[in-house]
């Protein structure tokens, strides 16, 4: 089994490119042909989601926008607890259909939030796209619309994903060796 040092910690492969890709392709065709007429804005919720909104987009053939939004650092209070500000969002979404482009979906409290943020500015439709989901970590009860791969409660890295900032650049998805 293939296996990588991220800094201190050793990572083992846990899911393919190749595989990857073919979970991409799928999300990529339905969404070709729920969207289609839509005119959608992808809203890539960066750091991690650069490696998915990249193959994605490359396989999108209806007309669509892509757009690069942050979570900022700092927590601010909402009614739900602590909710990182959506940044970088300067365009008008009012009447649009928002794909958010998210790595992956762990308790699901940051994709419902942004979701809640993205809806107050007045869009027609927001859809969620996530590459990966751990459904057994999930405490939200949240629509994904678009989910590339249900995958173990075990922390990755690769494929956008990182540890300490590290790894991002890994075509593979790892998981922590025991
Ligand atoms: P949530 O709010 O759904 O619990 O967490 C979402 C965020 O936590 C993701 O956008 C990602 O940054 C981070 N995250 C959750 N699980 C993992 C994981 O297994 N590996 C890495 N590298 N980050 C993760």
């Amino acid at each position: 089994m293939e296996r990588v040092k991220v800094l201190d910690k050793e990572f083992v492969l846990s899911i393919s490119e190749e595989n990857i890709l073919k979970a991409v392709e799928e999300v990529a065709t339905r969404i070709n042909t729920e969207l289609e007429g839509k005119n959608p804005l992808m809203l890539c919720v960066l750091n991690g989601s650069f490696m998915f909104a990249s193959d994605l987009m490359k396989r999108i053939t209806i007309p669509c926008e892509i757009s690069f939004v942050k979570l900022s650092s700092y927590q601010g209070t909402g009614s739900t607890g602590k909710v990182k500000e959506l940044i970088g969002l300067n365009e008008d979404i009012t009447g649009r259909t928002i794909v958010l482009l998210e790595d992956i979906v762990d308790t699901g409290l940051t994709i419902s939030n942004t979701v809640d943020q993205v809806k107050s500015m007045g869009p027609a439709e927001v859809r969620v796209a996530t590459m990966l989901f751990k459904p057994d970590a999930c405490k939200k009860d949240i629509t994904l619309h678009y989910v590339g791969m249900n995958i173990p409660n075990d922390f990755i890295v690769g494929y956008g994903l990182d540890y300490d900032g590290y790894g991002r650049n890994l075509r593979n998805i790892y998981t922590l060796a025991e």
